[in-house]
């Protein structure tokens, strides 16, 4: 889209990610204007992609065609980093890796008429419910009457805006590695020195090519990302095709939303501070954002609507499971999540996929753990 100096705009959407995209396949916005701004010159997004059964079905609920999926993993194996391994297996796939380059082609090629999408496109700053933005030629102003923050952990909408940053977070990093792999399962690394409850893992993609990531709580040199990488699954190859970004862990931000101002996804805090999750719940802030648009206070209804949606709740206990690690984490607390998942080989993997589908779930997976 070549954008033009006097645009003006119902809804100004920055950032084209899962959560804006989601805002724009759910708003019925009949007859209104909407502009998406991503800076970027295609659409992407820094996460793996890799997504539970309940987030599948929410993609398939929002998106009007089919959620490409590269692969589906039924099998998991955990090391407790000078500990011990468990491999966990499920009875159906409890993870899906999805195809994000041919979702987002489909995204941008089905995008709803109502949304224009200006790419290579960045917000810079907003005053008087007109954005400043910057096209590669010229800095632009567009005039809006609701602005959505869905530029991720470090939103400059959050901060132009004078609404609440994310206080913490994860460097998230994730590469290719061109390599015969002939496991099956996705290897995830539990090491409380590299990062407070994340961790490092490697799945293959195909036969020939690999992914390998870590979440760590320092930024990384890319050498000091090969040979950690090297350490933990004993290899040489180089690391390609490079993607990364802030993994919030720091929980909801107090208030989503200010007048006109309404923050969605990873900008608004919306990622599982334990685990670094954050699709689902960007979808959900969308699917929220566009509810709350037919209601005459959009701002209260966003936030009340993250709650109806399990947002706030599921966000919260994985804020427990965080403190309680960041509390406790230590060589025994690991000796004794290895037993417990061992323990629960069977079935865990099963379990924790019911938490997502219902966050009540989540309190007897712990008091297993803790009783
Ligand atoms: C390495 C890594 C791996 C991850 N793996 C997973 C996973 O497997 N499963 C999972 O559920 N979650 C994962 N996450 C988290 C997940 O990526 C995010 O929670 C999710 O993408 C948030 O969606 P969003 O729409 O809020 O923001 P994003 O997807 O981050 O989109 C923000 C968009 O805003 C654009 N933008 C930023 N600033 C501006 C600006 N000033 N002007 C215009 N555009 C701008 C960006 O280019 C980007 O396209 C991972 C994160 C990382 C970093």
């Amino acid at each position: 889209m070549e954008l033009q100096a006097t645009n003006s705009t119902d809804l100004l959407v920055v950032g084209a990610g899962f959560s804006s995209l989601s805002l724009a396949y759910s708003a019925k916005h009949q007859g209104s204007t909407s502009v998406i701004v991503e800076r970027k010159h295609h659409l992407w997004s820094p996460s793996t992609g890799l997504i539970t059964p309940p987030t599948l079905s929410l993609l398939e609920e929002v998106f009007p065609f089919d959620i490409p999926i590269q692969r589906a993993f039924r099998s998991m194996k955990v090391v407790f980093k000078g500990v011990g391994e468990v491999l966990l297996s499920s009875r159906e796939p409890f993870l899906f890796l999805l195809d994000k380059n041919s979702f987002f082609s489909a995204a941008r090629e089905h995008l709803p008429h109502s949304f224009t999408l200006a790419l290579g496109c960045s917000f810079m700053r907003s005053e008087n419910e007109t954005a400043k933005v910057q096209t590669s030629s010229k800095e632009m102003s567009i005039r809006y009457n609701v602005l959505f923050g869905a530029d991720g952990a470090l939103s400059k909408v959050a901060k132009s805006a004078g609404l609440p940053l994310v206080k913490d977070w994860l460097y998230g990093y994730e590469w290719s590695i061109s390599r015969p792999l002939a496991d099956d399962f996705i290897t995830f690394i539990v090491d409380p020195s590299v990062s407070r409850a994340y961790g490092i893992w490697m799945f293959p993609i195909n036969g020939e090519t690999v992914r390998v990531g870590l979440a760590s709580k320092k930024p990384l040199r890319r050498e000091d990302a090969q040979s950690m990488m090297k350490q933990y699954f004993s290899f040489d190859d180089p690391l390609l095709d490079y993607k990364g970004g802030a993994i919030p862990i720091s929980g909801p931000v107090r208030t989503p939303f200010k007048e006109n101002v309404i923050l969605l996804g990873d900008a608004a805090g919306l990622c599982g501070p334990f685990l670094g999750d954050g699709i689902q719940t960007a979808v959900k802030s969308g699917i929220a954002a566009a509810k709350a648009l037919e209601q005459p206070d959009v701002g209260a209804s966003y936030a009340q609507l993250l709650r109806t949606l399990g947002v706030t709740k599921y966000l919260k206990q994985q804020s427990t499971l965080r403190n309680l690690w960041d509390k406790f984490v230590s060589q025994s607390t690991l000796k004794r999540l290895y037993r417990f998942t061992l323990r629960n080989q069977d079935h865990l993997l099963d379990d924790l996929t019911t938490i997502k589908e219902d966050p009540s779930n989540f309190f007897p997976v712990v008091r297993k753990f803790f009783g």
